[in-house]
């Protein structure tokens, strides 16, 4: 074993995604839970395993989950909401997340500002907690039968009330003193596993601008549970930014040890002098849990050093920086990606060895190392010299260009610009349109697999898609649809599309991620400098375009959301990542304008996730990546109009920064919520056009005319109709043809209804 090293916990969906499979193939009633149970005790076993091989030390139980561990903390405490409270074991737990014919599902939202979601726990004054420890019993046993004494990993009580929402709408911290009750019950019998348990608790929601609120429980909390037994030995974990309001209130508390994030929270280099002061072990986590790069050894033992300047040697635990949820299993499965690029990679189970690693070359001298160890080190070292100088990495061409930027804005104002697109497009108040997608049928599906797989002839694919463009031009002609689109059928996800035909981006075979329940995602990566070498989308624009009188919109993903929907390089400040980016979608812009485009959507969907988790850290978030949005648009001629679309529904806080994007018009996702979050337009006199969405796309429902027209005349209420658009809420990709239709076409006619009244 590697001393002091530390795991902060470890992926659970399989290196081949079985629990996935075993999971779905449950729901559609093709086998038992038995079998999902089956699966999840080979995965738990084959995760301990790696870990143990790697020599790690602390090893986490309870990291796995069937669906999500917010939700197996709410289950721990019996804190089921009451439509679900009849049911019982999998049958409710299952019908928590997925909902049943009588009762919706729990929300789903972003676990901080990573791209894996949480299950929102729903919380009411009436509610009585109680323990249920069963899973996290009997995991722990589990991995002793083994021959392993592992932590625990649980969601701290603070986190847990920070993210869980109150029924009626209340604070979910007036629920403290009954939740943190049942916290204690928890140890008490984690307490009697063994005579010295290691528990980790997770309290993420420290690395946020807390209120004093919360940070006065912090003591009190951690006061009592560290009280609780003298068998346990707490560590709280933080990650993703630094902690330090909440680590000088901690280091005054009886709790073994804090874990803190040294790469993404450089703050928390500042914490360390007080540290020194306690007698608290640190959990240094310095190996990247949120991206794909091969470590540098030498620099993580230089972090470690300077952390060592203070803090007593003996007292630091090497660790990952987070949970290692957050990358792909192995590289043992990317067969076929170039051996220059997969020697920078490295995924959760190279990462361990990583962590073995620093921590002898961290604890012993260079001399006491194994033959093995230094081998490891030399190649360690080659690995990160071949990317700091290799030819795939450095465009000069590129970097010459982005320091020759003299641009960033498109010329002509709003105002001026708006007269000469109204002039030019000669479209009507309340124009109809949609955002993009169209149903992604099994047969586009199946072709775009064939041709890739090189079973399918560029020709034959391309008439498949045209034809399928052919089609959708004339519904959205036939139902009377005023601007229209090709709808995607070329594109299997808004971000790969791009990745794909650019040039520094990398893709992987099977570097899954779980994003939520069932679901993993297989992020591209962008390793090196980026440039467009030839246009992306303008051959099935044109040719959309030329099978209709009525303008065609051109479709792009903005830079921001490429970048927020990739792992990123790190060898460079992603504000400037995402400016390369931006002139390679800018110069698609061009094409497409030059191509008689007259109408340009550049989708933001991601814009929002990029946001900081530290308010202090915000404006320079907003500053470059508005700054790069308009960017890749500055090309654009006055009288193209630009439009941007934006999944939220969110604007309070970031109205000033939409604005400033200054796109022609944004179409945002506001169905469920009536007129009420397009008030903040409004308020500020946003000046733009605005399509917030009519119906919402989420759900298979077909809405009606009357309900559409209703939602319109509430949207007059707020917005003039020369600045409103009608739209569905978001892309009509996951839907299907007979939903789209009919919904479609009410919303055409729900428009020429209104349009008669005004
Ligand atoms: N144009 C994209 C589509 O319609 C936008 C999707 C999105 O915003 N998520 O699918
Ligand atoms: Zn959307």
């Amino acid at each position: 074993m590697s001393k002091n090293t530390y795991v902060v916990g470890f992926p659970r969906i399989g290196e081949q995604r079985e629990l996935k499979f075993a999971l779905e193939k449950y729901w559609a009633k093709k086998s038992s839970f038995s079998e999902v149970e089956k699966v999840a005790k080979t995965l738990k076993q084959r995760h301990w395993n790696y870990q143990k091989d790697a020599g790690i030390e602390y090893i986490s139980t309870n990291d796995f989950s069937f669906y999500d561990n917010m939700l197996d903390m709410a289950v721990t405490l019996n804190a089921v909401p009451k439509r679900f409270a009849h049911l019982q074991g999998e049958e409710r737990y299952f019908a928590m997340t997925r909902g049943n014919k009588d009762a919706v599902a729990m929300e789903m939202t972003k676990w901080f500002n990573t791209n894996y979601h949480y299950i929102v726990p729903e919380l009411s004054l009436e509610d009585e907690y109680k323990l249920n420890a069963d899973k996290i019993i009997s995991e722990y046993k589990e991995a002793k039968e083994q021959g392993l004494t592992c932590k625990i990993n649980i969601i701290g009580p603070l986190t847990f009330l920070g993210l869980c929402k109150r029924v009626d709408g209340g604070d979910t911290y007036e629920l403290y003193s009954k939740v943190l009750a049942v916290y204690e019950d928890l140890l008490q019998e984690i307490a009697k596993l063994d005579e010295s348990v290691t528990l980790q608790i997770d309290e993420p929601i420290f690395v946020k601008d807390l209120e004093t609120t919360v940070l006065s429980l912090i003591k009190p909390t951690y006061d009592k549970l560290a009280n609780v037994s003298k068998n346990i030995k707490i560590a709280v974990v933080t990650y993703f930014e630094h902690s330090c309001e909440a680590t000088k209130i901690l280091l005054h508390t009886p709790i073994w040890a804090l874990g803190l994030d040294f790469l993404y929270g450089q703050e928390n280099f500042d914490s360390l002098k007080l540290i020194a002061k306690s007698d608290k072990t640190l959990i240094a986590g310095v190996v990247d849990g949120r991206n794909i790069w091969k470590n540098d050894i030498e620099k993580s033992i230089n972090i470690l050093n300077n952390i060592a300047l203070h803090v007593n040697k003996n007292n630091i635990l090497v660790s990952s920086s987070c949970s290692l949820l957050h990358v792909p299993f192995s590289l043992k499965y990317e067969e076929k990606m170039d051996p220059e690029i997969k020697n920078w990679l490295s995924y959760g189970v190279e990462k361990l060895d990583e962590i073995s690693l620093i921590s002898k070359i961290f604890f012993h001298s260079k001399e006491a190392l194994h033959v093995n160890d230094l081998e490891r080190l030399e190649a360690n070292k080659k690995a990160n010299i071949s990317r700091k100088t290799s030819k795939l990495i450095h465009d000069e061409e590129v970097q010459a260009r982005v320091s020759g930027i003299s641009q960033y804005e498109r010329e002509g104002k709003y105002e001026q610009r708006i007269q000469l697109q109204k002039a030019k497009l000669q479209y009507l108040p309340l124009a109809t349109t949609t955002i993009g997608s169209f149903p992604q049928t099994p047969e586009i599906r199946h072709a775009r697999r064939e041709y890739k797989n090189g079973n399918l002839d560029e020709k034959s694919y391309k008439n498949e898609m045209k034809k399928y463009i052919d089609d959708c031009v004339s519904f959205q002609e036939e139902c009377g649809l005023e601007i229209l689109v090709h709808g995607e059928p070329e594109r299997n996800d808004m971000v790969e599309y791009f990745g794909e035909q650019l040039q520094g981006y990398g893709f992987s075979q099977n570097g899954w991620v779980q994003s939520y329940g069932s679901r993993c995602v297989k992020p591209p990566f962008i390793y090196g400098d980026i440039s467009r070498p030839k246009p992306m989308t303008v051959d099935w624009i044109t040719y959309a375009q030329s099978k209709t009188d009525k303008i065609m919109k051109g479709m792009l993903t903005g830079p921001v959301t490429i970048l927020n929907w990739s792992f990123v390089r790190d060898d460079m400040e992603r504000s400037e990542v995402s400016k390369q980016i931006a002139l390679g979608i800018c110069d698609e812009v061009d094409d497409l304008q030059k191509a008689g485009i007259k109408i340009i959507q550049v989708d933001e969907a991601a814009f929002k996730e990029g946001y900081p988790l530290r308010k202090a850290k915000v404006q320079e978030y907003e500053d470059w990546a508005v700054r790069d949005f308009k960017l890749s648009v500055s090309c654009a001629k006055q009288e193209t109009q630009i439009h941007t679309h934006m999944c939220y529904s969110e604007f309070n806080d970031i109205i000033a920064t939409i604005e400033a994007m200054d796109a022609d018009v944004i179409s945002i996702e506001t169905a469920r919520s009536g007129n009420e979050l397009l008030k903040i337009f409004a308020k500020v006199g946003y000046k733009q056009e605005v399509g917030p969405g009519v119906y919402d796309i989420h759900s298979p429902r077909i809405p009606s005319v009357e309900e559409i027209v209703t939602q319109i005349h509430s949207l007059l209420e707020v917005l003039p109709k020369e600045q409103l658009w009608i739209n569905p809420d978001c892309g009509l990709k996951t839907r299907k043809w007979e939903e789209v239709k009919p919904s479609l076409k009410n919303m055409v006619e729900a428009v020429k209804l209104v349009r008669e009244t005004l």
